[in-house]
């Protein structure tokens, strides 16, 4: 059980920023409003996260640490999943090779509990002091497990791929608060915005005031694809593709589609070796596009690949067009 636990934290746990998106994800999941991500020597020394979401009572925290245990999904549910997580396995994997501590505090209990799961020992429940929500703490990751260990590359670039998840996860979550802290100091505080212009707002937010004044707004709904976000201006372009972000239905992804779809929507303006900005957000039926094809990797299929190409074209013409390209 140790063994097939530790096995399958290769599969969700490959780094801290892979701990990271899973705890985020959990607490969107739950429902939080605002979610604080602390971190110290790059996530490998801790992972703190912290949300208001509708926490766990005694039942669901002792199931939460267990392998497989969700309380997401329903058998039938499988085609048509709605929350981030369905696996049931992070939580279980995390606490095979780190330090976990889960405490929650449902809205209606009057003090917390916390289960403890130290490399895939658990112990706990015991009562905890804490504010309504859940704080998930994650402590010395692969300590104990060295040839794991080994491979995690400086603090300073497993603190580059954290802030990239909580980016991405921010960009696609506009409506709650995000605050990202180092071991040292605020990195990121993007409050909450709701309304319309939330998500140019809170591209401003994460991507830059300048991202938002040098782009143009996109909506288009095309043969059941519904294309937003915002695209950078040709006159404003980067010198590799890593200011590209792509969500589907809420999620973060890569995906060869896209990629293509965006170098032939520029293919008339931007030249060789420089890369438009663009923050390109797709809504699609859940049915059409296979988000199980790797449990950590963010990557997807989509059935109709011809449809979503020509919305992400054409969305992109029309948007630059009306402002003179
Ligand atoms: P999954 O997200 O795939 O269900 P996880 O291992 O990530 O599996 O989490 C296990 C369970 O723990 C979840 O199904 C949920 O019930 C509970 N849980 C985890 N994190 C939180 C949280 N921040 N707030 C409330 N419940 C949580
Ligand atoms: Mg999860």
């Amino acid at each position: 059980e140790d063994l097939i636990n530790r096995i399958a934290a290769g599969e969700v746990v490959e780094r801290p920023a892979s701990v990271v998106k899973e705890l985020v994800e959990n607490s969107i999941d739950a429902g939080a409003r605002r979610i604080t991500i602390a971190t110290a020597n790059g996530g490998m020394d801790l992972i703190r996260i912290t949300d208001d979401g509708h926490g766990m009572d005694r039942d669901d925290l002792m199931l939460s640490v267990e392998r497989h245990a969700t309380s997401k999904l329903s058998e039938d549910d499988l085609d048509d999943i709605r929350t981030l997580g369905f696996r049931g396995e992070a939580l279980a994997s995390i606490g095979s090779v780190s330090r976990l501590s889960v405490a929650s505090r449902p809205a209606d209990a009057e003090t917390g509990l916390a289960v403890v799961v130290d490399n895939g020992r658990r112990t706990g429940p015991v009562p905890q002091a804490m504010n309504r929500g859940t704080v998930i703490e994650m402590r010395d990751l692969f300590a104990q497990v060295p040839a794991r260990r080994k491979f995690l590359k400086s603090a300073r670039s497993e603190t580059a791929a954290i802030t990239d998840v909580v980016k991405r996860l921010a960009m696609a979550n506009p409506e709650i608060h995000f605050i990202l802290e180092g071991s040292d100091r605020m990195m990121s505080n993007w409050p909450a915005i709701t309304g319309e212009g939330a998500l140019a707002a809170r591209l401003g937010q994460v991507m830059g005031a300048d991202f938002v004044e040098n782009s143009v707004p996109l909506a288009m709904a095309r043969h059941g694809v519904v294309v937003a976000g915002m695209a950078g201006l040709p006159t404003y372009t980067r010198a590799n593709s890593l200011s590209q972000f792509y969500f589907v239905n809420g999620r973060s992804v890569r995906d060869k589609v896209l990629v293509g779809a965006i170098r032939a929507a520029y293919a008339d303006y931007v030249f060789r070796d420089r890369f438009p900005v663009v923050a390109l957000y797709i809504a699609i039926d859940p049915a059409e596009v296979d988000v199980n094809v790797h449990p950590a990797k963010a990557e997807l299929r989509f059935q109709d690949q011809g449809a979503i190409r020509g919305a992400v074209i054409r969305a992109i013409g029309v948007a630059l067009a009306a402002a003179g390209f």
